[in-house]
């Protein structure tokens, strides 16, 4: 129990949060700002994303109303979704029904999991996770059971699933790709996973956030794509990914209408509606054509190429990254643990990174660390640099 929790007698009926420790994201960027260090943990770009999207949404603060926006987010942002989604993946959602507006992937997925499960329901989870995933289901009264995906490959295996998944488990989350591994699952992974999912009568959730940052020609597939998925999952992206703006937090959910409904009324009460602006810019935004996409692909996963042939260069081993933001390297032999890793070479080398272990609960792999690619050359350039200097002798 946290001192606080000692204080307040109000804190100690609600352990889940009272005893989390801060998260990773935060400690990393706090303590690249005490060592003054390149950041390449926290996952965001430099830059201030693309301009007419951001003059967009400058427009926007005089063009449309400051007012509460409607609940379930602006009609015409509503709409660009469902063509966005129809144009880009061949989904076919009804805009009034079947889509809705969140602040940021982080609401859909807290209000899917408070809305969606029951106390003592099994919740089937997928190791690496992201960090919010465990508490907020946790919070929700569910009960993990973890599927651990192990390096380099990372690969959903169906013996593991037959583990995890039984008559109590009510819901799945899946996050692809997959952050931090890098991970894109394909049509085999999928149908493996889907083939369950029907077999317990279970909803999936799948964080999508990073569907649109793929690479060397992969083209994302979406869960619920897949025969007997459509009445069964939740899917939710995230604006912020898509246009490089992580701090703008619209994201979307998509589902079928008797799950749109429980969602909404957990949204309703969670944070009702976004930034009208930054709605209306989303909306502009989701209507570009497909070079502005194809043309991010490629600056990232040149960026992506860079930073894996700098780190290999001084004598990383760098696992193979399909899409996000993100590389992970092994640290075995270079600290005791990955922790130690990025603790060391944030303060001695003035380069942040992420402790992949943060996004396992059992700490079951302790020699990656991930990094931030989603930079300027001369950004990645200056962190090799750094870096380098572990690999030099005496
Ligand atoms: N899910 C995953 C897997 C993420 O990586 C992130 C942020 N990087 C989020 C959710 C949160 O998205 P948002 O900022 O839109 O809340
Ligand atoms: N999703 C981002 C990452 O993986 C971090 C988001 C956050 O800081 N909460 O780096």
């Amino acid at each position: 129990m946290t001192p606080a929790a000692n204080r307040f007698p109000a804190l100690t009926g609600h352990p889940v949060f009272a005893t989390l420790p801060e998260t990773v994201f935060e400690t990393m960027s706090r303590l690249a700002r005490q060592h003054d260090a390149i950041n390449l943990g926290q996952g965001f770009p430099d830059g201030q994303g693309p301009d007419d999207v951001r003059a967009a949404a400058a427009r926007a603060l005089d063009s449309v109303s400051n007012q509460y926006p409607p609940m379930m987010g602006l009609p015409s942002l509503r709409t660009a979704i469902a063509a966005h989604y129809r144009h880009h993946q061949g989904l076919d959602l009804d805009p009034e029904r079947e889509v809705m507006v969140t602040s940021g992937a982080t609401e859909a997925l807290a209000g899917a999991l408070m809305a969606l499960i029951r106390p003592g329901d099994e919740v089937v989870l997928f190791e690496p996770m992201y960090d919010a995933y465990l508490p907020l289901v946790r919070r929700a009264g569910g009960v993990p059971r973890f599927v651990t995906l192990k390096p380099p490959h990372f690969r959903i295996e169906e013996a593991a699933l037959a583990e995890a998944f039984s008559e109590r488990t009510r819901i799945v989350l899946l996050n692809n790709p997959l952050n931090p591994s890098a991970t894109v699952f394909g049509l085999d992974d999928l149908a493996l996973l889907a083939a369950f999912c029907r077999r317990f009568d279970a909803v999936a959730i799948c964080d999508e956030v990073w569907e649109h940052v793929i690479f060397d020609g992969r083209r994302h597939l979406p869960l619920i794509a897949l025969p007997g998925m459509r009445e069964r999952t939740v899917k939710i992206g995230s604006a912020g990914k898509i246009f490089s703006l992580t701090g703008w937090k619209v994201g979307f959910v998509m589902a079928a209408e008797p799950l749109m409904r429980v969602l909404s009324r957990a949204h309703q009460f969670l944070t009702f509606t976004t930034p009208p602006n930054l709605q209306e810019a989303v909306a502009y935004g989701l209507a570009k054509d497909d070079r502005y996409f194809e043309d991010i692909r490629t600056g990232l996963a040149r960026s992506r190429d860079r930073l894996a042939a700098g780190l290999s260069e001084i004598g990383f081993t760098v696992l193979p990254s399909a899409g996000t933001y993100f590389l992970t390297v092994d640290i075995a032999g270079l600290a005791a643990d990955d922790v130690a890793f990025c603790r060391r070479i944030v303060s001695e080398h003035g380069v942040a990174a992420i402790p992949v272990s943060a996004f396992y609960e059992g700490g079951s792999v302790r020699n990656l660390a991930r990094f931030c690619f989603a930079k300027t050359d001369a950004t990645l350039d200056a962190a090799v640099e750094r870096l380098a200097g572990l690999f030099r002798v005496g």
